[in-house]
């Protein structure tokens, strides 16, 4: 597995081979089947990982946060929802999101806010969900940042047997 800080330098260098490998895919690959692997290597390789390790996702991306979680950081953090948002919201097409970097984000690279964490950040890299055959492109985006899903594409590369 790369390093958090070597995956964006080594998926930079392999962009047109994964534009590559997502075509092959689509037009190679059952849906269904390419679920089971995922879900399978999803289980798998994050069962060894430490997330803490990394967090290259919470500095990377924004993440949007429904009503009720607003509502519950707030009132986790004993402050009104409306000083809440002034210090960590940002306005977005859908909402409100956290700001990225997310400042929840420890240096020991837990999250401060565990006990509520918004359900979009316990999701990613959303990479056990139904039909990721339609969100190939989301995917090779996320293997920029994300150690985990770097390696799931080459483990997938070989188990489709697909040419480098
Ligand atoms: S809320 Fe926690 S898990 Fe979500 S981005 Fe911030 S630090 Fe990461
Ligand atoms: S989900 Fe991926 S990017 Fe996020 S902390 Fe874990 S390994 Fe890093």
């Amino acid at each position: 597995m790369l390093s958090p800080e070597e995956v964006r330098v080594a998926a930079k260098r392999k962009e047109k081979e994964n534009l590559r490998f997502r075509t092959f895919l689509k037009n190679r690959v059952n849906p269904d089947d390419l679920d089971r692997k995922f879900h399978a290597l999803h289980k798998e390789l994050f069962a060894d990982y430490d997330c803490c390790q990394c967090g290259n996702c919470c500095r990377a991306y924004s993440t949007i946060l429904e009503h009720d979680e607003i509502k519950m950081i707030a009132t986790h953090m004993n402050m009104s929802e409306e000083s809440f948002a002034d210090a960590y919201l940002t306005d977005c097409a859908e909402g409100l999101e956290l700001k990225a970097p997310c400042a929840f984000l420890g240096d020991d690279g837990k999250c401060a806010i565990q006990e509520c964490k918004p359900e979009e950040c316990r999701g990613f890299p959303y990479t056990d969900r139904p039909d990721r055959w339609s969100s190939l492109y989301s995917i090779l985006e996320f293997a920029e940042h994300c150690p985990v899903v770097y390696e799931m594409l080459e483990r997938l590369k070989d188990i489709y047997r697909f040419r480098r």
